[in-house]
């Protein structure tokens, strides 16, 4: 029997608890003493760099019930984690048990009723992979390696999100375990009040093992514009992108992005690190007809690149993963909601991105509008959907040194920011999700309140609170 140097939470243990826990548990047990621990407990953000007590490899529903209820019994720390994406980090938890999902990824398509079924561990890829073997296409993430877990239960915006909505838009059901250990589905149909919290509610209320999704027939090959202008050109593309965005078709679906030309083996040599406004967007339909809508995207200014062309659905949301690889870069993201853009908060993004900190940094507005802003306020617990762009400050570098200066920059930004904005964020780019009310109450807006409620009626202690948090009555 180990004993667990690194942690004092576990350590509170007696062994013979720790040894039932192991002879039911069907995966591993990663401590310290493991040659594996480095490696399980990176996250994709390099700037948090947490070592928990054990790491719980999960390898079906039974190891996840099993681990709940050792975690709840024992009164111990525990974060859950999916495929570790998200920026703030709170997949992971000094000390404590990781309650992992990550070796849970089946996807089972039903090509006929053009549904999936998802454990709650895949990523993107996954899914991806799987359904385009049927000709079908999931909402999910533009980036293939972003888990589905923490993307769906915070909204999930992808390539598709104006035609079909977000991924929680897609949701049909979960399978979860609460709590309490209890195993349950919910849907329209079964346990609703919970059911509609999951959307968008984030991971307060238990560990989904299961989504169940609608999918779409999307495929295999798609348009996507990908136009990289130069940055002094910056304003002209901005208005003619924000002019472009007004009335438009839902199967477009466009973003505008200040980046620099990364030092690849992809670009050449001599672009590396050029500073670029770039205009990206996806036709859902025949890429043809894609072809040609997404042509103005094309021409607003003489490109210094432009990767567009008609590639693999799969291939869209793999664009971006050569440039954001898991613990290379350290990062700080804010995000926020703006109804529109004018010539004020337009000269402010400029400004600022001109004077970003680092070349790896991506300042990101997504045009949302389309199916997904047609779901009401109140039918999900996401909150308003009026906006019509995501502004999203995506901060990341690689020399720890500027860690302080970087993180900085991004306040100040967002503090400037914000006064373009009614304080909406969206949770699943913000670096700061845990001990903040406010930033909780402004993003959930009327559905605030049935929110706690929900919380309070299935985790009335505050179990899960790794995450967003929406603290229960009382706590
Ligand atoms: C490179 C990159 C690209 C991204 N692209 C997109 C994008 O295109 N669209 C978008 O909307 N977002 C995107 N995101 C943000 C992403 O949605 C969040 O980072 C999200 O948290 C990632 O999910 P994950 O399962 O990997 O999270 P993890 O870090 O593994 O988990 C984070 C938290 O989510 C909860 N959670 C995860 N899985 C479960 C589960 N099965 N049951 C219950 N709770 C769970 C837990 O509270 C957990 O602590 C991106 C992030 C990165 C870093």
């Amino acid at each position: 029997m180990k004993t667990y140097h690194a942690s004092t939470e576990v350590n509170k243990i007696s062994n013979e608890t720790f040894k039932s826990f192991q002879e039911n548990f069907g995966g591993l047990l990663i401590d310290i003493d493991n040659e594996t621990y480095d490696a399980e407990r990176e996250l994709w953000n390099k700037l948090i760099d947490k070592r928990p007590g054990i790491i719980a490899q999960c390898t079906g529903v039974s190891d996840v019930i099993h681990a709940v209820n050792f975690a709840r019994e024992n009164d111990l720390l525990f974060s859950v984690r999916g495929a570790g994406h998200n920026v703030a980090g709170n997949a992971s938890i000094d000390d404590g048990l990781v309650i992992d999902l990550s070796h849970m990824r089946t996807v089972m398509v039903n090509p006929k009723q053009k549904t999936a079924i998802v454990q709650g561990g895949a990523t993107w890829a996954d899914v991806d992979r799987e359904t385009q073997a049927f000709g079908l296409a999931c909402a999910g993430g533009v980036v293939s390696d972003t888990g589905v877990g923490g993307l769906t239960l915070g909204g999930g915006l992808s390539w598709l999100r104006r035609k079909v909505g977000m991924s929680i838009d897609n949701l049909l059901g979960v399978d979860m375990v609460l709590a309490n250990g209890s195993y349950i589905h919910a849907s329209d149909s079964e346990n609703q009040d919970l059911f509609w919290g999951i959307k968008g509610g984030g991971g307060n209320f238990g560990i989904v093992t299961s989504f169940h999704f609608e999918l779409h027939e999307l495929g295999p090959t798609v348009m996507m514009a990908a136009t990289m202008y130069p940055r002094a050109e910056a304003e002209k593309i901005m208005k003619f992108w924000i002019n472009f965005t007004r009335d438009l078709p839902d199967e477009i679906t466009s973003d505008c992005i200040h980046w620099s030309i990364p030092t690849h083996p992809g670009f050449p040599e001599e672009l590396h690190g050029t500073k670029v406004t770039v205009l990206a967007g996806m036709y859902f339909g025949s890429p043809e007809d894609g072809e040609k809508v997404l042509q103005p995207l094309r021409e607003v200014a003489t490109p210094i690149l432009d990767l567009s062309g008609i590639i693999p659905y799969t291939a869209v949301n793999k664009m971006f993963d050569p440039f954001l690889v898991k613990g290379t870069l350290n990062s700080y993201w804010k995000s926020l909601y703006v109804k529109d853009i004018d010539e004020n908060l337009m000269k402010l993004i400029i400004d600022k991105v001109n004077d970003s900190p680092s070349a790896q940094s991506l300042l990101s507005i997504r045009n949302l509008h389309g199916a997904l802003s047609r779901v009401p306020e109140e039918a999900t617990a996401f909150g308003d959907r009026s906006s019509r762009f995501l502004v999203s400050i995506d901060t990341m570098w690689n020399d720890d040194a500027l860690n302080d200066h970087c993180i900085q920059w991004t306040k100040q930004f967002f503090s400037e920011l914000k006064e373009h904005s009614d304080g909406q964020v969206y949770f699943n780019f913000n670096s700061d999700m845990s001990g903040s009310e406010d930033m909780t109450g402004d993003s959930f807006g009327s559905n605030y309140q049935k929110l706690i409620d929900i919380k309070t009626k299935y985790d009335p202690d505050n179990f899960f609170r790794m995450n967003a948090n929406i603290k229960p009555k009382g706590k």
